[in-house]
Order: structure tokens, then C-alpha cells, then sequence
């Protein structure tokens, strides 16, 4: 199906001309707003799983973590090659000797051709930095840095712990070294209507940012968003609205962009709602569906600055 957005799969044909896919990797690490670094509570809608698989905790290495998605993925998607994903928690969390070891580990199983490494922006050193761009010298490297939204007053409602400029500063000091950024987003956040989630996007597309991924603000088991949830003071977006805000927001990024996800994957057994967040082929098509009935496709209301 023909995207009218530069989706993961086209960015990783046009730049191998194959099907590249990445697999999650659960590093067993931790996140300063979890263990009282910053604070205790974590993201408001992050539970103490901080969307990690678990597979750490049950004694699975990296390598077998990878070598055991590898073959299902290679036959489900005939994928080649893979990159590894450092999903769970904040992934550049440990000292620079003990990180080195961990992508090394990655990068050393057979067709993993690059890493993928989600964190926070108040969590990379310069020199964390320097070592992902010593591996960027023969391997692909994103940078995956958790934004979630472009307002201040946003990100202090959901106790992220880190303001915007921290998050600007972070992409500057990645770009310095040539490594290509990711920035998620999630919409639906607690406060947020339209006009600040097309805000979000157009500070990203200010920023020529190189990659987005959308995520639907859902609530979770064990979490403070949850109990906002049933005390009736948070309500989640319904099908329809998000994705008609996925195609605003895309529609206004650079037609570079990629765009990594355009909705999450929340756990079942976890999901306290929406229900619609379990159906996500459904959201594809809606969101496939939107853009067909306007006609519109990424970078249709993008305008470049100056
Ligand atoms: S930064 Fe990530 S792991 Fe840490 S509390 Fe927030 S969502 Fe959870």
C-alpha cells in the first residue's frame, strides 16, 4: 500500500534497497524519573514496566533477544537485515563502558546493521554522543528522544522532568555529530487541544527534524494517568479524532521526515483505555482513508522558514 507519507519501510529501501526491520531490545536499563534521579513517579502515563518486554528481567541476553525475533520477523515480513531497537526505559542511562558493551553485543549478532537508541534528552553526554557516532562510522544510528509535546506546560503537567529547550539542546549536540534524530510525540496529552498539538509540529518541522513517531496518548494499568482516568478527570481522543489530528500533524512536517510510527502498540492485559487502541490495523486505515478523502499527503501545509 502506497503511503501518501515516508514511512520506515520506504527510508529503509530507498537506502538499502531491501526491507530492513527493527527489533526491540530490552537492556534491563532504568530512567532518572523512575529511580529518584529526578523523581519517583515517572511520566504520567509510563507504569513501572517503562514499555519494556521483560525480557531482561528473565535472564534473556541482547543476543538472544535478537536472535530469537530475528527468524520469526525474517519470515513475517522477509526482512534481511535488521536494526537493533534499545526500546525500553532510557537507553543511554549508564556509564559509557557499560553502554559500549550493550550496542556491541547488538551489533555483533549476524544482519544487525545498526541501532536504534530511545532515551531522554537530559540523558546524553557528549560523550555518549562521541561513541554512538564512533559506531555511526560503519552502521546506521537514530537517536530516539522522547519529546512527547513542544509546550513547556505540558511536559511539567506530565511530569516529564525535562523542559524543551533541554530536548533542542540535545538535537543540536546529536546533529553535531551527524547522527540522524527521532522524536516522539504523543497526542492527547492531558490539556492539549488541536492548536498545541499542530503546535508540536510545527516546531519539529522548524527543526527539519529527521524522524517522528505519533503515539495515542492511552491509559495504563499503574499509572497516575490512570487514576486521573477513573476519577473522571482525563479523557482519552476517540478513533476518529486521532487519527484526523495524525494527518494534521503530518501534513505538516518536511516531506523528508520520516515517519516512524503513526500510533502505539499498548499491551492488552495493560490497556485500561481506549479500547479502539487494540485495533490498530483499523487506525492505519482510517488514517490512510483521511488523507485519500482530502486528497492531502506530508508536507502539504509545510512551509519552510525564512
Ligand atoms: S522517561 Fe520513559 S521510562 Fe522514564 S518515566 Fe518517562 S516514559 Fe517512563
Amino acid at each position: 500500500m502506497n503511503k501518501p507519507y515516508r514511512d520506515l519501510n520506504s527510508y529503509f529501501r530507498e537506502r538499502f534497497g531491501h526491507r530492513v526491520h527493527k527489533l526491540t531490545v530490552d537492556a534491563g536499563m532504568t530512567c532518572p524519573n523512575r529511580d529518584g534521579t529526578l523523581s519517583t513517579k515517572g511520566c504520567v502515563y509510563c507504569n513501572a514496566a517503562g514499555s519494556g518486554t521483560g525480557a531482561n528481567s528473565r535472564g534473556i541476553s541482547i543476543r538472544e533477544q535478537l536472535e530469537n525475533s530475528k527468524i520469526p520477523v525474517a519470515r513475517r515480513f522477509k526482512a534481511r537485515k535488521f536494526i537493533a531497537y534499545f526500546q525500553s526505559y532510557t537507553n543511554t542511562y549508564a556509564p559509557v563502558s557499560k553502554l559500549a558493551s550493550l550496542y556491541d553485543e547488538a551489533l555483533s549478532v549476524r544482519d544487525v546493521i545498526g541501532l536504534s537508541i530511545g532515551t531522554r534528552p537530559d540523558c546524553v553526554s557528549d560523550d555518549i554522543l562521541d561513541l554512538l557516532a564512533r559506531y555511526a562510522r560503519h552502521h546506521l544510528v537514530w537517536v530516539e528522544y522522547g519529546l512527547q509535546s513542544a509546550c513547556n506546560s505540558t511536559l511539567q503537567k506530565i511530569n516529564r522532568g525535562h523542559d524543551v529547550t533541554c530536548f533542542t539542546d540535545a538535537l543540536t549536540r546529536t546533529r553535531q555529530r551527524g547522527l540522524p534524530v527521532c522524536a516522539h510525540v504523543i497526542l492527547g496529552l492531558p490539556g492539549e487541544g488541536r492548536k498545541e498539538m499542530l503546535q508540536t509540529a510545527r516546531f519539529l518541522a522548524d527543526l527539519s527534524i529527521d524522524g517522528v513517531k505519533l503515539h495515542l496518548l492511552y491509559v495504563i494499568k499503574g499509572t497516575s494517568l490512570a487514576k486521573r482516568y477513573h476519577e473522571g478527570d482525563f479523557q482519552c481522543l476517540d478513533q476518529s479524532e486521532y487519527a484526523e489530528l495524525v494527518c494534521d500533524f503530518i501534513e505538516r512536517l518536511p516531506p523528508e521526515t520520516v515517519i516512524q510510527r503513526v500510533t502505539g502498540d499498548p499491551h492488552p492485559s495493560e490497556l485500561v483505555a481506549p479500547n479502539w487502541a487494540l485495533r490498530k490495523q483499523e487506525t492505519l486505515e482510517l488514517i490512510q482513508t483521511i488523507f485519500q478523502k482530502r486528497g492531502s499527503f506530508q508536507g502539504l501545509h509545510y512551509r519552510p522558514q525564512g
